[in-house]
């Protein structure tokens, strides 16, 4: 009597109607979604999440689902919102996000062929679609879960590569570990942290991520480079890899990728792009050229979850060559023996079971088409110029960096506050719109110096919006300079009475 809870022949019905409601009851929300954050404290979340017992009786699919609207639907963060600008997070195509649905219900793994099916040849050309893109004729490559996977895949191949290139042919333990040891990997200040982690979990040496110098804007420094692959090649150390970052994810700058790759063509070292952020110019229409160079990598990270609308996962690692991907392969009878006559993209990935998250680029490519998610992107860039330009002209409104792709790095500092008064600022304008969750910001450091960070991903954001949110800036700003002084006044006066301070 009992239906079962799983997914099968006799619960098709409980499904389309259990599935029905849920997207009905987001429908809902997203229609009127009036702020990005609900702005509940910390301690409330937290609260109300621990005080669930998870091994409490059953409450049945209907209630738990309710349970989750109020939990977590009502109080998440929603990326669709025109005054989100905090991290590299888009609003999402509505084609993916019914991909989305598809894959999730049909729960596919695209591992070994007689697990995906047509899967694996659908993943393959899109793969194959990219690669034509970045300029790769015979590129490979495979889906991952985000920009850190790619880039762990790539410099893992890199070092595989140098091995090969510097090893003396099946490696033993101990020469593996002493080549290891001699690697370095070349990359920016800038350059996203997942490259040290990489770095570490390939069991390189300390400190083995060299900082290249970089131009004013943050851009590696291509002769800088040059010099520096001189001295480690006369200093018996290896090249492993070059990271060049097509936007950084600070300042959106673009490393200049021909000088990196002719740099890297004389070293004979392993090129990386990682594109993670500015992979989307890739379909821009008036942008393209900003990639010129990308083609001469051996490898390239591209995040769709960003640059591409898509929902999150959905990332991949492109090369330029399909026997470098090779290294990644690893053989179990069970599942891809050395002999398998099957396309098993297992062997190109670093995960096993892995999701069909090329279903959504799939079906957003087929639904918009290319130059549409590229003029999406294009409209992102054209209101960051808008909004730097806004920036500049206000006079209690300071722009840090410039960029190339869709980041605003600010203070707000007016005549009456000095610098330490701005920088103690940052932090607590950040935390205080993010408690009214009415505009969401991000902060960083730049030289040295704390800032404010706007991301813009969201196409139909208007250079209005973006207003609106500064304007939450400057309000939450003179609140946040009342309470400091006033603060600071206080603590005066404490010590004052104490004795602490001499008189
Ligand atoms: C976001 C980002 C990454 C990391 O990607 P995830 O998808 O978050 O894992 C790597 N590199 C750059 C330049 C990025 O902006």
């Amino acid at each position: 009597m009992n239906l079962s809870p799983l997914l099968t022949n006799s619960t098709a019905d409980e499904y389309a109607r259990t599935v029905h409601a849920v997207v009905e009851r987001i429908a809902g929300q997203v229609r009127d979604c009036d702020a990005p954050f609900s702005g509940t404290a910390r301690e409330v979340l937290e609260r109300k999440v621990t005080s669930v017992d998870l091994d409490g009786s059953p409450i049945g699919t209907d209630r738990a689902l309710d349970e989750v609207d109020a939990l977590f639907v009502q109080d998440a963060v929603w990326f669709h919102h025109p005054a989100y600008a905090a991290h590299l997070n888009c609003p999402v195509a509505i084609p993916a996000v019914a991909a989305e649905a598809v894959l999730a219900a049909v729960n596919t793994s695209v591992d070994t062929y007689d697990q995906s099916t047509v899967g694996t040849y659908m993943e393959r050309h899109l793969i194959g679609w990219t690669a034509r893109r970045i300029g790769f004729d015979g590129g490979a490559g495979v889906f991952t879960s985000g920009g850190t996977q790619s880039n762990l895949h790539a410099l893992f191949l890199a070092r595989e590569h140098a091995l090969s290139v510097h090893g003396s042919g099946v490696l033993a333990a101990a020469e593996r570990s002493t080549l290891q040891q001699r690697m370095l990997v070349l990359a920016t200040e800038h350059s996203h942290f997942s490259v040290q982690k990489s770095a570490l979990l390939l069991g390189l040496g300390e400190g083995a991520v060299i900082c290249v110098p970089t131009d004013r804007d943050g851009r590696m420094d291509a002769d800088a480079l040059r010099l520096t692959l001189d001295v480690i090649e006369r200093t018996g150390r290896i090249a492993m890899a070059v990271v060049a970052t097509a936007g950084t994810t600070d300042r959106g700058c673009i490393d200049p990728l021909r000088g990196v790759a002719d740099a890297c063509d004389s070293a004979r070292t392993w090129m990386h792009v990682d594109a993670a952020y500015g992979g989307g110019l890739l379909v821009s229409p008036t942008r393209r050229h900003l990639l010129d160079g990308i083609e001469r990598a051996h490898s390239v990270t591209v995040d769709f979850h960003k640059s591409f609308f898509q929902p999150v996962s959905s990332s991949a690692i492109l090369v330029r060559e399909a026997a470098d991907l090779a290294r990644s392969g690893w053989h179990a009878d069970y599942l891809n023996p050395d002999d398998a006559d099957e396309p098993n993209q297992v062997d190109t990935s670093l995960q096993t079971t892995r999701r069909f998250d090329a279903l959504k680029l799939w079906t957003t490519l087929r639904a918009l088409g290319a130059d549409r998610i590229g003029a999406m992107f294009d409209r992102v860039l054209d209101l960051t110029v808008q909004v730097h330009r806004i920036v500049e002209d206000a006079p209690d409104l300071h722009l840090l960096a410039r960029t190339d792709l869709s980041t605003v790095l600010f203070r707000y500092q007016h005549g009456g506050m000095s610098d330490l008064e701005a920088d103690r600022l940052v932090p607590v304008i950040r935390a205080a719109m993010l408690a009214s969750g009415r505009a969401l910001v991000a902060k960083t450091v730049v030289d040295g110096r704390p800032c404010l960070k706007l991301t813009l991903l969201n196409p139909d954001t208007t250079a209005e919006d973006v207003r609106g949110v500064l304007a939450i800036v400057r309000a939450t700003g003179e609140r946040g300079l009342d309470s400091l002084r006033s603060l600071d006044l206080a603590e005066d006066r404490a010590l004052l009475a104490s004795g602490a301070v001499a008189r």
